[in-house]
């Protein structure tokens, strides 16, 4: 594409389609310097087990485009958004993929993903993406979807150990759409969010944050922390992640929670808002130490859920309100929640194992009925 330079440079995109057997594909773009195939393929593979673990009728997607966001114009990030979408526009669509919101992408993103689709096909389709802004057929709660199931969750494991949410300790890691509006619940909820992080390290406060200031702070300033309003000491991501605590929302990228750290988590509950934050290695290690993880394909499963809801919402013409959004979904993670701890309980395993067996399960059942044609 063209810069605003005038000169001329190539991406690299990806889109990935995991699984379809039990609908279309469903999962975000990611604009990210690190993004490559395995990634890609990996985090499709995540969704078609969220979808399942969730019940809704998706399969699993992923796409991303290796970039650098940050240094790049809004101009530019519009250009190369348009022509990821016409490259991938055959691959993508109401009935077959339909992208999202993921890393560096939001729903004015999603609107040129959109805009660009409904030129190529000669009539406007609202349902070719989720994330979309409110006046381009978004759903309302979409944006808050995913903080907010993180929240639901991360509240259901505390009630099962007994932790009450009122006082709790929360340490967050990432402030962005899932870190950021997740930490705002529980701030809402009376919980005190003792830390909370960006790219470039974090803020502490042993007394508890506003969150709110601070993530005015970050749209303003592009920081947590000014020299003129200090609400916490600096801290970086990885004593971030070991600060005593109760509940660690882990909210930014893959690998963060290794076999290095893992032995010196003090968290009693980790919810994992981002994709992936744990490796295999430190899991069993969180599992061997007691620690209660709620695993990504469960916790930050609400992003998808209302994706689902703007998707049918588009579909069928319809505006549904946020109190009817915000009841199904909390119904959906709720139940899915304890399907999984069920599982959990009945074949003595920890959350992931238990989650993955019931969104597998699904996965398993939905193929075996299709059968193999021809
Ligand atoms: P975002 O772009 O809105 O925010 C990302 C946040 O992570 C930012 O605050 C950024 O400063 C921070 N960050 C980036 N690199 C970091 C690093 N090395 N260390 C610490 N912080 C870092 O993205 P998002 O939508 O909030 O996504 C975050 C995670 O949640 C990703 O793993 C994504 O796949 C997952 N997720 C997102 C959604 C969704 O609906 N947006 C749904 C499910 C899962």
């Amino acid at each position: 594409m063209k810069m605003d330079d005038g000169s001329v440079k190539v991406f690299t995109g990806y889109r990935v389609q995991h699984n379809v057997t039990r609908g279309p594909g469903k999962g975000g773009i990611r604009y990210h310097p690190d993004v490559n195939l395995d990634e890609v393929r990996a985090l499709s593979m995540w969704m078609t087990w969220k979808a399942a673990v969730v019940n809704i009728p998706f399969g699993g997607a992923k796409g991303g485009i290796q970039c650098d966001p940050k240094s790049m114009s809004s101009q530019e990030l519009e250009g190369m958004t348009r022509r990821f979408t016409w490259e991938i526009a055959m691959m993508i669509g109401p009935d077959q993929d339909i992208p999202a919101p993921d890393v560096y992408t939001n729903p004015q993103v999603m609107a040129w993903i959109m805009d660009t689709y409904s030129i190529l096909k000669g009539y406007t389709v609202h349902g070719v993406v989720t994330g979309k802004p409110l006046e381009l057929g978004g759903s309302l709660g979409r944006l808050e979807a995913t903080g907010k199931g993180v929240f639901i969750t991360a509240q259901e494991a505390a009630r099962r150990l007994n932790i009450p949410i009122e006082g709790a300790r929360v340490v967050v890691q990432g402030c962005g759409n899932v870190g950021g509006i997740a930490a705002q619940y529980f701030d809402k909820a009376g919980a005190k969010v003792i830390a909370i992080s960006d790219s470039r390290g974090g803020v502490y406060n042993k007394n508890g944050l506003n969150t709110s200031s601070i993530l005015d702070c970050k749209k303003r300033y592009s920081c947590l922390i000014t020299p003129e309003a200090k609400t916490g000491e600096e801290i970086t991501n990885e004593e971030l992640l070991e600060l005593d605590c109760d509940i660690l929302v882990p909210s930014a990228l893959e690998n963060q929670i290794t076999r290095k750290n893992a032995p010196k988590i003090k968290a009693k509950i980790i919810a994992e808002g981002a994709n992936g934050p744990t490796t295999p290695e430190a899991d069993e290690i969180l599992h061997d130490r007691g620690i209660f993880v709620v695993p990504d394909i469960l916790a930050n499963a609400g992003g998808v859920t209302v994706s689902y809801f703007e998707w049918v919402q588009n579909l069928q013409e319809l505006l549904w309100n946020e109190e009817e959004i915000s009841e199904r979904l909390t119904g959906i993670l709720k139940r899915s929640f304890a399907e999984a701890l069920n599982i959990s309980k009945k074949e003595k395993v920890d959350m992931r194992t238990a989650a993955l067996i019931l969104g597998i399960g699904r996965v398993v059942e939905a193929t075996k009925l299709r059968g193999i044609y021809p």
